[in-house]
């Protein structure tokens, strides 16, 4: 089965790779050759990852899904949540995020976050949806290389590693990008 999976993350096409049988084929906005960065102008996760599968499926009519994902702090009244891309401006750069992020917590006694995924599935013009959601808490100051975003000062839960002290396999195991995945491929396995 082909999908288009509407990112420009490359990240995000190798973690979702990673846990993905080889009966589907996940082709990138690259791959397909779309150049687009479609808009995120919406509250919710829901939302905009709905905006970026129906942006993609009304281009191509090709079945097609999206993810979005953010990072919600508990102390931070769930922020950066939506805005997690652009916490510190518009130019969506990682470091000034992170760096953001600890300033704003470091009065804070809580440090326990989530990350939330939900990924947005267009089968035949039938949207459907799926959460997964990883639970941790966010560390002082970076640790690890891996990964992107916020891995490096997020240890999920049952883990005494940051997500950017693990290779994607080791990621996998806790995160909120597969466990949404988990569930696209149970409904996808049904069809
Ligand atoms: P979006 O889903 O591309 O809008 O992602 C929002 C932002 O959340 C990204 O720019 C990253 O900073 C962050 N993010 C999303 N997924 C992850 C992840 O798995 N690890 C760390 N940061 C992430």
């Amino acid at each position: 089965m082909k999908l288009i999976f509407a990112t420009n993350n490359q990240h995000k096409v190798d973690e979702i790779n990673n846990v993905l049988d080889k009966t589907f084929q996940i082709v990138s906005l690259k791959e397909a050759g779309i150049d687009i960065d479609i808009a995120e102008p919406f509250d919710t996760l829901e939302e905009n990852a709905s905006i970026k599968a129906k942006t993609i499926y009304e281009m191509t009519n090709t079945d097609c899904f999206s993810e979005d994902t953010g990072l919600e702090v508990n102390a931070l009244n769930g922020e950066p949540g939506v805005k997690s891309a652009r916490y510190a401006g518009n130019n969506r750069l990682f470091d000034a995020n992170i760096d953001k992020l600890l300033i704003n917590l470091a009065e804070k006694q809580d440090r326990t976050a989530q990350f939330r995924t939900i990924i947005s599935l267009i089968i035949k013009g039938e949207e459907t949806k799926f959460e997964g959601i990883c639970k941790g808490k966010i560390l002082e100051e970076r640790k690890g290389s891996h990964g992107f975003g916020y891995d490096p000062v997020f240890i999920p839960d049952g883990s005494d590693k940051t997500f950017a002290e693990m290779n994607i396999s080791e990621k996998s195991i806790f995160s909120h990008r597969r466990k949404a995945t988990d569930k696209l491929v149970a409904f996808l396995n049904k069809l």
